[in-house]
C-alpha cells in the first residue's frame, strides 16, 4: 500500500535517522554509535506583525508603518505607535520592492547545518523606496558564485519572492537590480521562477602565456595523483559518498573535466560530458593547492581566483575541501 503524503514536515523524513546502531572505526579502534532522538517543537505567533507576513505571502507586498503625525515610514512595521511623536498611532502602508544597500554587507560561507544549503548567502540592510528605515534581508547573485564586491553600500537591489511562500521572512530575498532587465526591476512581486539563474557570465581568462600550457599539464598531473590517493582513502571517499557531479574546469593553459562519482574523483583533459557547473580559474594550481590542502578553495573564490557558475554548487567545493583535509589527516601518523 502506498500513501502519498504531500504535507511538508518541519523535519523532513530523510533527515530522520532509522532506529539502530552501527560500528565506526576511527584510528584502529571500534566505536558503537547509537541513533537516538531529542526534539522540541514550538509554535510562535506573529502577533501584530501578521499583516506584514501575510502581505508578503498572499499579495507579494512589503508593508511598512507610517506615523500619522511625523510621517516616518518604518519597515518592517515594528511600531504601532511612533516613539518620536508622543506615541501617535501609525498606519500600514505599502513600500516599494526596490532599494539601496545601507552598508556593504557580509557574506556567509560556513553556516550551521540548518542553513548549509543556503550558503554562500549575503545578509544586508536595504532601504526600500518609500521607507525611512532599513529591512534586514538575505541576498544572492544570479551570475554564479556570490563573492565580496558584487553587492556594496549603495548597490540597488530588487526584492524577489519565492514561488512557494509560507509567511516567513525567508519568503523574500534580494538580487542586484543590475542583473535583471528593467522590465523585471519594474515588475511588482517578481518571482524566483521569473529569473534566469542559469546563464551566469563566465569571467574572461587571460591570453595564454608561454608558461601556461606547461603549468596546466603539471597541475593536471598533480590533480590526477591526488585523486588517485583520495580514491584509496576511506575518509576522503566518504566526503563525496552519494555525490555525482561533472565539472568543466577552464584555465588559461587548457581545459579539464573533474568527475565526482559516489566516492571516486577523476580528472581528464578536455571538456567531457554535460557539466553540472563550470569552474574558471586562470591558474590551475589554485585547484591543485586546494586539493593538496596547501591552500583554500573558498579563500580562492572570495579573492576571485576561482569562479563557479552556480551558487548552490558551493556545496561541492565544500566537499572537495573536506576531501583535502581527510587525505592530509590520513597521512599524519
Ligand atoms: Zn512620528
Amino acid at each position: 500500500m502506498t500513501t502519498i503524503n504531500k504535507v511538508k514536515k518541519v523535519i523532513p523524513d530523510e533527515a530522520i535517522p532509522e532506529v539502530g546502531t552501527k560500528i565506526v572505526n576511527r584510528d584502529g579502534q571500534d566505536y558503537l554509535l547509537v541513533n537516538d532522538a531529542m526534539f522540541t517543537f514550538y509554535q510562535r505567533s506573529m502577533g501584530e506583525f501578521t499583516p506584514f507576513f501575510l502581505g508578503m505571502r498572499d499579495e507579494r507586498k512589503i508593508l511598512g508603518c507610517r506615523c500619522t503625525k511625523c510621517g516616518i515610514v518604518r519597515v518592517p512595521p515594528l511600531a504601532t505607535r511612533c516613539p518620536d511623536c508622543n506615541f501617535a498611532p501609525t498606519e500600514l502602508v505599502e513600500v516599494g520592492d526596490v532599494g539601496k544597500m545601507l552598508s556593504t554587507p557580509p557574506i556567509t560561507y560556513f553556516a550551521s547545518s540548518l542553513f548549509q544549503e543556503q550558503v554562500p548567502s549575503g545578509r544586508g540592510r536595504i532601504v526600500l523606496e518609500g521607507a525611512d528605515t532599513a529591512l534586514s534581508v538575505n541576498f544572492y547573485t544570479t551570475k554564479g558564485i556570490l563573492v565580496p564586491g558584487i553587492v556594496n553600500r549603495g548597490t540597488e537591489m530588487k526584492v524577489v519572492f519565492k514561488d512557494q511562500r509560507v509567511g516567513d521572512i525567508t519568503d523574500i530575498f534580494c538580487v542586484p537590480a543590475s542583473e535583471l532587465t528593467s522590465e523585471q526591476v519594474a515588475r511588482k512581486g517578481l518571482l524566483v521562477s521569473e529569473i534566469d539563474w542559469e546563464s551566469a557570465a563566465e569571467p574572461d581568462l587571460p591570453q595564454q602565456g608561454p608558461n601556461d600550457r606547461g603549468r596546466f599539464a603539471s597541475a593536471l598531473a598533480g590533480l590526477r595523483a591526488l585523486a588517485g590517493e583520495m580514491n584509496q582513502c576511506e575518509r576522503a571517499r566518504e566526503d563525496i559518498a552519494d555525490w555525482k557531479r561533472n565539472v568543466h574546469v577552464k584555465t588559461a593553459g587548457g581545459q579539464m573535466t573533474m568527475t565526482i562519482d559516489n566516492g571516486d574523483l577523476t580528472f581528464e583533459p578536455g571538456l567531457v560530458g554535460d557539466p553540472d557547473f563550470v569552474a574558471v580559474c586562470a591558474d590551475p594550481m589554485v585547484l591543485q593547492e586546494g586539493l593538496a590542502y596547501k591552500g583554500s578553495l573558498t579563500q580562492a573564490m572570495m579573492e576571485r581566483r576561482l569562479w563557479i557558475s552556480r551558487n548552490p554548487e558551493f556545496t561541492t567545493i565544500f566537499k572537495l575541501e573536506r576531501m583535502a583535509r581527510s587525505l592530509a589527516r590520513s597521512k599524519k601518523v
